[in-house]
């Protein structure tokens, strides 16, 4: 599968270019034999807290467990209702039911798919706890309106940042809005280890030192058990490989607005809709996404030309196997349900040259024509 003319990402360009420094990394860590929970870990996680502006962040095994552990620790339980949108990664919701809790799927907006904020005032209960917006492909969602409703009927709001390290609402980091917020490092993140790893940031100390101490069983002293805790940490070693990629970050979160702009103005195909950005933000473009109504034929015209593509996501999660017990029809959502039916997503990674965008931008311009 992988002689694609252009692949749908890759990894090595931006490695390339930190290969040293990585090495480097792996030396030191491996020179002090220190490997959970010490130097690098504290280090990654001041830098990462100041990168986001919050005052906390805290490490934690992968962007999953970052969401489920901040809910754990603002006591989201059974019986509980959650927010979410139902088109995101699986992770947004597991999180959620991880912690017995309900999770309420969501419609997102149709021009920018992120969660649409009437959608959220419309699906409010006296069992709502929480709304998790998620900054889908990288786009910051209305933070403004969610975090209005969530005083209005006092809730709490947890951002699921796992796809927009970087990204910017009215100037402000994402992670940084919420009570608490979860980041994946999932290597194909826009910031990404070179395995698992994942964040929570936040501004309160009790929230922070809980998931420290729910992500080390449940210890806040040796031995000393307070929660019936999980084991998530942050690896020494990948947080040693994150500290040098982070410095890394706005240059990379840049040469994807640089390939995503190319795309919004040279694709120009009346059959293609791009995506729309909310002005006041800052896109960091994890996933550049189109819609298309003849969606399968695009991306079968686009394969064959040697152009790999990628659907986020085929099946909205009210829809999957694993939550058929909630019952919920199909046609229940359906503007998640026309995403999910119609969105494409494009080749878009820190190395994509010049030439590549060209031979993109010409076959979807193409596309339909004969
Ligand atoms: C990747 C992702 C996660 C989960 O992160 P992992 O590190 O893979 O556990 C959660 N939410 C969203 C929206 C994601 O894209």
């Amino acid at each position: 599968m992988e002689e694609w003319k252009i692949p749908y990402t890759n990894l090595r360009p931006m490695e390339q270019e930190m290969e040293g420094e990585l090495r480097e990394a792996f030396e030191r860590v491996l020179a002090r034999s220190w490997y959970i929970l010490g130097e690098e870990d504290r280090e990654f996680e001041k830098a990462f807290s100041e990168y986001c502006g919050v005052k906390y962040c805290v490490g934690t095994g992968n962007g999953l467990d970052a969401l489920m552990l901040v809910l754990k620790a603002i006591g989201v339980k059974a019986g509980d209702e959650v927010i979410i949108p139902s088109n995101t990664y699986i992770a947004s919701a597991l999180a959620v039911t991880y912690v017995n809790a309900m999770p309420v799927f969501t419609e997102p907006d149709i021009q920018t798919f992120n969660i649409d904020p009437v959608e959220i005032e419309s699906k409010i209960t006296d069992k709502t706890k929480v709304i998790m917006p998620v900054h889908l492909y990288g786009q910051p969602c209305d933070m403004d309106s969610i975090m209005h409703i969530a005083q209005k009927y006092n809730l709490i709001v947890i951002e699921d940042c796992a796809q927009a390290h970087g990204a910017l609402y009215k100037g402000k980091k994402v992670g940084s809005f919420g009570k608490a917020a979860g980041f994946s490092f999932y290597p194909g993140k826009n910031l990404g280890a070179l395995g698992d790893a994942g964040a929570v940031t936040t501004n309160d100390e009790k929230v922070a030192d809980k998931v420290r101490n729910l992500g080390n069983y449940g210890s806040n002293y040796k031995y000393h058990h307070i929660y019936k805790g999980n084991n998530s940490r942050l690896d020494e070693l990948q947080a040693a490989f994150l500290r040098v990629k982070l410095p890394y970050l706005n240059r990379i979160n840049s040469e994807r607005r640089r390939i995503a702009e190319r795309y919004l103005s040279e694709i120009i195909n009346p059959e293609i809709i791009l995506p729309y950005t909310i002005p006041k933000t800052e896109c960091v473009w994890h996933v550049f996404s189109v819609r298309c109504k003849r969606r399968n034929e695009l991306e079968l015209f686009l394969n064959n030309q040697g152009i790999a593509t990628n659907k986020h996501y085929p099946i909205p999660l009210h829809l999957q196997e694993c939550y058929k017990d909630f019952k919920i029809q199909q046609g229940s959502l359906p503007i998640a349900e026309e995403i999910s039916a119609t969105q494409l997503s494009l080749p878009m990674y820190y190395g994509l040259t010049d030439s590549e965008i060209d031979y993109v931008v010409e076959k979807l311009n193409e596309f339909g024509l004969n």
